[in-house]
């Protein structure tokens, strides 16, 4: 495929032009902001997604958006794994999808993936007994919390077991009283270089279930991004997730 990596002078960006060469593509472009340099690529400042077969998108949220509307223009596929998009920003996305394949998945892992299929299943099969709690860690330059991970990992459960997002508790400080029965608590650590820790926690009386997934390295997300990327090509418009890459859906 002749790809473009947006932000590919990042941390993930870095991640996936190796990875994309590993796999004998052909990186035509990398998008970084004014004055950053990739070495090794054509690095430009502006996307011009026309003649390529897809752009993969791993920046901040505005930045994200703006590609996405700049690719439906272009209907040019985009794989995004930006995180800590706003409701608003979301709904933008989903329309974008009414004219040109886009996938949007804050955790390309396959493991990752398979975990939160399981979690739901979990946490239908164990009921309201036991206490749903969302652990995630991340290296300290992440910007955003609750990880995208951790909150999917909450919608999931959440429709899983006819619960809303009013049921999310993402802080707790002070008098807060005893835990409502159906609250699912999502919490946050952060620091070092840790790349993406998640466990979900089934608290019952008397016993308890863990799911725990670690990411140990950022090529598990590049490589799952370039297998969103390919299974893309002659794809219709739609706003995709991973685990219709993955055939779960
Ligand atoms: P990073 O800060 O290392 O990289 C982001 C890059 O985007 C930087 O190089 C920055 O210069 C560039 N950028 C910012 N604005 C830009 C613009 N206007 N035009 C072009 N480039 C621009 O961050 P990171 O750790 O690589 O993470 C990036 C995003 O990916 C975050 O939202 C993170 O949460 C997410 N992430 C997702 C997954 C996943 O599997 N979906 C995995 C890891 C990280």
């Amino acid at each position: 495929m002749k790809l473009i990596i947006c932000g590919a002078a990042g941390r993930m960006g870095q991640a996936l032009v190796a990875a994309a060469k590993a796999l004998g593509h052909t990186v035509v472009a990398g998008v970084e902001k004014k004055g950053v340099a990739v070495a090794g690529i054509e690095t430009t400042d502006a996307l011009k997604p026309a003649g390529a077969d897809c752009v993969i998108d791993f920046t901040a949220p505005e930045v994200s958006l703006e590609n996405a509307r700049t690719c439906a223009a272009a209907k040019v596929p985009i794989v995004i794994g930006t995180t800590g998009f706003s409701t608003a920003q979301r709904a933008e996305l989903e329309k974008l999808g009414g004219t040109a394949p886009i996938v949007v998945a804050p955790n390309m892992s396959v493991g990752v993936n398979v975990v939160i299929g399981m979690a739901a299943e979990l946490a239908k099969r164990l009921g309201e007994d036991f206490d749903v709690e969302i652990l995630e860690t991340h290296h300290k330059r992440k910007k955003d919390a609750p990880s995208g991970t951790a909150l999917k990992l909450a919608e999931e459960i959440a429709s899983a077991t006819k619960r809303t997002k009013s049921d999310f508790r993402l802080v707790r400080e002070g008098q807060i009283g005893e835990r409502p029965e159906r609250e699912i608590g999502v919490q946050t650590l952060r620091g070092g270089d840790v790349v993406g820790e998640h466990t979900i926690y089934f608290f019952g009386d008397g016993e308890r279930v863990e799911l725990s997934h670690r990411a140990t390295s950022r090529d598990q997300f590049a490589r799952g991004a370039m297998r969103a990327a390919a299974w893309l090509q002659g794809k219709g418009p739609g706003l995709y997730d991973m685990r219709h890459v993955l055939g779960f859906l």
